[in-house]
Order: structure tokens, then C-alpha cells, then sequence
């Protein structure tokens, strides 16, 4: 049966399971965003659940970081994965699933004439970026403060006050030396930038919605002065949407903002949770790939799980659209975050899209990285560990995924949750 999680910390066989993966594995996790994740380990995840070697349950709203969209273990994918596999994992040649993957992409996105698959964002990205400056015979790429395209060299960035440096000891800050980055949702910073590097500037990339520093919209018109300002220098307009595409809508942030880039990366829910990404843009520009101009290469890429996944969740997403669902879930979700919060009197702000939004503590108009620096990010940091303590999974960065299979029963469990974790933050 199902325990109640009453904040307490009894986590036996999660300690104990931590203890053994910190002998192999370095801080006992394989991806270093979880270090400061949530740490109980989970035993299965189905729907909007995830269970722990414990017995306790949460309601997931990290969801993998993004991918679970149709939440966990959804039978339509995995019974089309797993029949697909039987036939064998990865070929080394080509099969049909692939273009079946393919042509479901830009069935759906419906302004792209081309794909490329990859397994993760980050490489996906780089191929963009390759891409991008092969068409313009131009090295220099505009950036965004706060935006993450990857963990590699020539994307990771920190701040260091002020200035953007490497984030990792061992990055090699000559990598960085071909990214101009400036601040979001400020035309006119863009307008100066192309100014000043215009003919030197292959691409302008960008996190349409800026959902990895809190979920911040483009302010009205932005977008489009951008898309503007990119085909009047000859600069190629990427739009990363690894977390917002096929989530915040079918189109993503394209559908939702109506503006098209020349070129586009997906992942995450693009899957289901199978390890795919894609990259997509207009013919004569993904054809440099296929003369064979323009290296992008992997063993995995097109692997025949990946494949099925694609093909299962767009089959989903077309025919029995979650969006409406997700929307409904995530606005009283929001709105009654807000209700407890407000009844506890604890200041808690609570922005961005029913699909994905941002939680933290202050009362600030946040629209770049610099007015969310404002936020007290760090106490609600420490308020997500109360919160999975209480059966909510959540990530410490504040910000929160909505699934498909998030429904009414959701909704009461998370706030009945919500509403102790307060009571127990707050006494
Ligand atoms: N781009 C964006 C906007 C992302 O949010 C992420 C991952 O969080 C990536 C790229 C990198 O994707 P991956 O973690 O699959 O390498």
C-alpha cells in the first residue's frame, strides 16, 4: 500500500543504494544536474507517478527533466518501442522507421521540409551551430545570458560578475571566444550587436521561451524584431526548443509565438522519453548535410527505439492532443499554488506557461536573466527538498513540468501535499 509521506526523512534503502552508487560513480550520479536533484531513489515511474525504493510516492513535476510528456511508462510508446526492438536495436544501415520519423516530424511542425536525428540536445545543437555557419561562411554566434544549449566547450557558460566565463573547470575558454552573449528579450541590445558584427555573425541561437532560467515569455514583439534583424544581416535565426518543443504545444514555441527560425533543435518530449533529438530547417540548408559538405555523424543516431518513440509520441500528440489537459492542469495548479501560498502568507511567485512554469521566492517583474538574479533562488532551492519530502518531485532550480497524465487526482494530491510543506516550511 501507499505510505504517507509525512516529511519525515526515512529514506533506509535510498541511503543505503546512495552509499553503494557513491563507490562507482562519481557523487553517485551520471548527469552532474542531479547532484542537488532530488535524492530518494526510484523503484518505477507510471503516469504522473513515481515510486521509491522506500515505498513513498511522488507526484512528478520534473518528469525527467522535461521528456515525460505523456508521463511515464506510456503504453502507446512503449508497446510500439519494444515490438519495434525485437527486430534489433541499431542497424548500421537504413529502415523505415526512420523515414516514417521523419516524416511525422514535419507532418507536425509543418514548416520545416527536412530532419536530422541525434540522441541528445547538446549534440543536436552543435549541429546547428555547424550548420548555421557552414551556409554562411561566418564563425561568430550570438548568444543569450542565462540560456543553456549544452554541457560542451563552446556553450556552457557562467556568469562571473558581470562577464560570461566558462562554468567547469577543464572548459577551455578559447571556445567561448566565437560567442558574442548578450542580454534576452532586448532588441535593441541585438540591433547593436549585428551593428557592430554583422557580417561576422553566422547565427543568433536562442531558447524561444526561456524556460532553463525560470519560464520567461518574449515580451510582445520581440521575436518578430528579431527574425527581422537576422534576415536583414544574413544570420540564421536557431530556435532551440529541446525543453518547450512538442510540450508548450504541438508546434512548440513557433506554433505558440508565431515567428519561424531557419533552423530548429528538439528533444526531450519529442520521444517520450526515448533519447532522441532532432535538428529541422528548410531544404537547401539541411541539404549541405546530405551532399556531404557538412559532417554530422552517429552511431545511434536513427537507432531503431529512438525511431519507434518518435513515431508513438507524435501518433499521440496529433490524434489525442494532451495540450488542452496539460494547459487546464498546470493553470489550477498554478493558481492554487498561489492561493496556499498567499494563505500561509509566504511570498511565493508563481510565472510562466500552464506547461511548464517557474516557482521561487520574491515579488520582482522578471523578462531576462538578470531581473530572475533577484529572486531568491537560493531559499526555494532549499523549499524543493521539502517539498519531495512531502511527495511532490520537483527539481531545486524551481521549475515545474505538467504531463498529460496529470489529472484531477493530481491536483488535489500535490496541493494537499503543497499546503503541508508549507505548514512544515513555514513552522
Ligand atoms: N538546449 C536546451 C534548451 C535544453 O534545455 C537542454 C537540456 O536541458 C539542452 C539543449 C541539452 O539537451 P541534453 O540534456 O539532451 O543534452
Amino acid at each position: 500500500g501507499r505510505k504517507v509521506n509525512d516529511g519525515t526523512l526515512a529514506h533506509e534503502n535510498s541511503i543505503q543504494l546512495q552509499t553503494r552508487a557513491r563507490q562507482r560513480v562519481p557523487g553517485g550520479v551520471h548527469s552532474n544536474v542531479r547532484l542537488s536533484g532530488p535524492q530518494p531513489y526510484v523503484e518505477r515511474g507510471k503516469g504522473a507517478w513515481l515510486y521509491d525504493v522506500d515505498g513513498r510516492n511522488y507526484v512528478d513535476y520534473l518528469l525527467g527533466q522535461g521528456p515525460n510528456f505523456l508521463g511515464h511508462a506510456p503504453d502507446a510508446v512503449l508497446d510500439v518501442v519494444s515490438a519495434a526492438d525485437r527486430r534489433g536495436l541499431v542497424y548500421g544501415g537504413q529502415h523505415a522507421l526512420e523515414i516514417e520519423a521523419a516524416e511525422a516530424v514535419c507532418a507536425a511542425l509543418e514548416w520545416p521540409d527536412m530532419v536530422r536525428f541525434g540522441v541528445t540536445g547538446t549534440e543536436i545543437v552543435q549541429a546547428a551551430l555547424r550548420l548555421a555557419r557552414a551556409v554562411t561562411g561566418r564563425e561568430k554566434v550570438i548568444r543569450f545570458e542565462g540560456h543553456y544549449h549544452g554541457w560542451l566547450d563552446n556553450v556552457l557558460v557562467a556568469e562571473h560578475d558581470g562577464a560570461w566565463g566558462v562554468a567547469s573547470e577543464g572548459q577551455l575558454p578559447h571556445h567561448l571566444d566565437d560567442f558574442v552573449v548578450l542580454p534576452w528579450n532586448d532588441a535593441e541590445a541585438l540591433a547593436e550587436a549585428l551593428r557592430r558584427h554583422g557580417p561576422e555573425i553566422a547565427a543568433v541561437i536562442m531558447e524561444p521561451v526561456m524556460i532553463n532560467a525560470g519560464v520567461i515569455q518574449p515580451l510582445d514583439g520581440y521575436l518578430e524584431r528579431v527574425r527581422e534583424l537576422c534576415t536583414a544581416h544574413g544570420a540564421m535565426l536557431i530556435f532551440d526548443e529541446v525543453i518547450s518543443g512538442f510540450r508548450i504545444g504541438l508546434q512548440g514555441a513557433v506554433g505558440r509565438y508565431g515567428v519561424v527560425p531557419d533552423l530548429a533543435t528538439y528533444g526531450k518530449a519529442l520521444g517520450a522519453g526515448g533519447t532522441v533529438a532532432a535538428l529541422v530547417g528548410r531544404r537547401d540548408v539541411m541539404e549541405l548535410f546530405g551532399h556531404g559538405m557538412v559532417n554530422h555523424s552517429g552511431t545511434f543516431n536513427g537507432a531503431v527505439p529512438a525511431m519507434a518513440a518518435v513515431t508513438a509520441s507524435l501518433a499521440v500528440l496529433r490524434e489525442d492532443p494532451p495540450y488542452p489537459g496539460v494547459e487546464r492542469h498546470g493553470t489550477a495548479l498554478m493558481a492554487g499554488i498561489r492561493r496556499l501560498a498567499a494563505a500561509h502568507r509566504i511570498p511565493l511567485r508563481v510565472e510562466g506557461l500552464p506547461a511548464a512554469f517557474h516557482v521561487s521566492f520574491g515579488d520582482v517583474e522578471v523578462t531576462d536573466y538578470r531581473s530572475l538574479q533577484l529572486l531568491d533562488l537560493d531559499r526555494y532551492a532549499r523549499f524543493s527538498e521539502v517539498l519531495v519530502r512531502h511527495g511532490i518531485w520537483v527539481a531545486p532550480r524551481g521549475i515545474w513540468y505538467v504531463s498529460a497524465c496529470h489529472g484531477d487526482d493530481e491536483l488535489d494530491a500535490a496541493l494537499a501535499r503543497f499546503s503541508k510543506a508549507l505548514v512544515a516550511w513555514s513552522g
